[in-house]
């Protein structure tokens, strides 16, 4: 028996047709699915993957040619550029989503497959599976890489960009991590048991059964029995400790975050010995100068509009889960998934700032230094991230369930 990780609703294992998946009946989650070879396939798909990553990262990613002189940068570079400025959290928090969090991710999701298919019982097997399943919200392979886009259509005035060998690796990565991904079915690693199949679980949530689903492979066990998932060894908690209060201050702490982001440059370009600052709004007016329409779209986007709504609809979540609202709990819950994925690419704008920073310092010919609003702006990233982690959708539902 599992319940659904969204709702709370208890729903018994079936077979399921190769290439089909199961929806939760209530709240309309996908529960799991049913990837034919997905051993195989997945296990291949993540080593090519690794042999990208490490290749993205033995050579320049990128080059910018002015005059006689050729500046390279290493993916690494971009985090270093923060550590150069002297503003080294920011240093770190490239350093972790650009290159730390997506090996993690890799490499502990790696070991598992290779170790069920050789049917090793691997030492902390669950728990390096639950780590890379953690990291990978966190790993922003795709949004690095619109963050080199956007660079280098900035750049296309000022100097020749050229492309290295690791770009080519990068592009590769994002299209490979992403097959992988769509190819892992989880039943590999949490084997599901068919036979005997079990009883059909009364209608109704966990909780209402005194029950409790796993927060990482849905497992149902009784509540109060086990202080840990007995499949995977993730501590069962029921709903998320204080979510309500948590979020509050989050996004709270972010709104406030909002506004010196917005007021402060995230950079100062310098052109031929004159100094520019840059604010977020004020990058995107210069791209629509420069008739880069669609780019300048997306920038906006990411980093006005994302967060502006994800904070608007994570309150919106709050003020109706605590006003024991029954309103539309499905259309709720698919609000809030959208949040929880869209939130990520907002950082596009802490990468900008990190890759122009690493590949312009030519003096007073051309130079790009951080400013204070991308710390701002990367706290209000972090901020809103760890918000919609710290939400629990379950609570959306668990009004309805009291008056029914
Ligand atoms: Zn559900
Ligand atoms: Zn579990």
């Amino acid at each position: 028996m599992i319940a659904c990780p969204d709702c709370d609703y208890l729903h018994r294992l079936e077979e399921l047709p190769a290439g089909a998946k199961a929806l939760c009946v209530r709240c309309h989650a996908v529960l799991y699915r049913h990837i034919p070879h997905s051993l195989e396939r997945a296990t291949a798909l993540y080593a090519a993957a690794l042999m990208l990553f490490l290749l993205a990262n033995a050579f320049p990613i990128i080059a910018l040619e002015v005059g006689e002189r050729v500046e390279r940068i290493h993916l690494l570079s971009a985090a270093g550029a923060f550590f150069r400025h002297g503003m080294a959290e920011l240093g770190v928090l490239v350093f972790i989503t650009s290159i730390l969090f997506p090996l993690v991710t890799l490499i502990g999701t790696l070991y598992v497959l290779v170790a069920v298919r050789a049917g090793w019982r691997a030492p902390w097997m669950e728990a390096a599976f639950r780590l890379a399943r953690k990291v990978a919200p966190w790993s922003l392979v795709g949004v690095f890489m619109l963050g080199l886009l956007v660079a280098v259509v900035k750049l296309m005035d000022l100097a020749t960009v050229l492309p290295g060998v690791s770009l080519y690796a990068y592009g590769g990565l994002l299209v490979v991590a992403a097959a992988a991904n769509a190819h892992l079915d989880d039943g590999v690693v949490w084997p599901r048991h068919h036979h005997p199949p079990g009883p059909v679980p009364p209608p109704g949530s966990a909780r209402q059964h005194g029950l409790m689903g796993c927060h990482v492979c849905a497992l149902v066990s009784p509540a109060g029995e086990t202080a840990s998932c007995p499949r995977c060894d993730a501590p069962l908690t029921g709903r998320k400790h204080d979510a309500v209060v948590r979020t509050w201050a989050l996004v709270v702490s972010a709104a406030l975050l909002f506004i010196p982001a917005n007021l402060y440059p995230v950079m100062t370009v310098t052109r031929f010995g004159r100094g520019e600052a840059n604010t977020i709004l004020s990058g995107v007016e210069e791209l629509i100068a420069n008739g880069m329409w669609p780019l300048a779209l997306l920038v906006f986007f990411a980093s006005i509009v994302v967060p502006v709504l994800k904070l608007g609809v994570l309150s919106f979540l709050l003020v109706s889960v605590q006003r024991a609202s029954t309103w539309r709990p499905r259309d709720r819950t698919l609000l809030f998934r959208v949040t929880e994925v869209v939130g990520a690419w907002s950082m596009v704008d802490v990468f900008l700032v990190a890759i122009l920073a690493a590949l312009v310092r030519m003096d007073a010919l051309a130079l790009v230094v951080p400013g204070i609003g991308v710390t701002f702006f990367a706290g209000v990233v972090v901020l809103t991230m760890l918000a919609a982690h710290s939400f629990d959708p379950r609570l959306i539902w668990d009004h309805g369930e009291a008056r029914s």
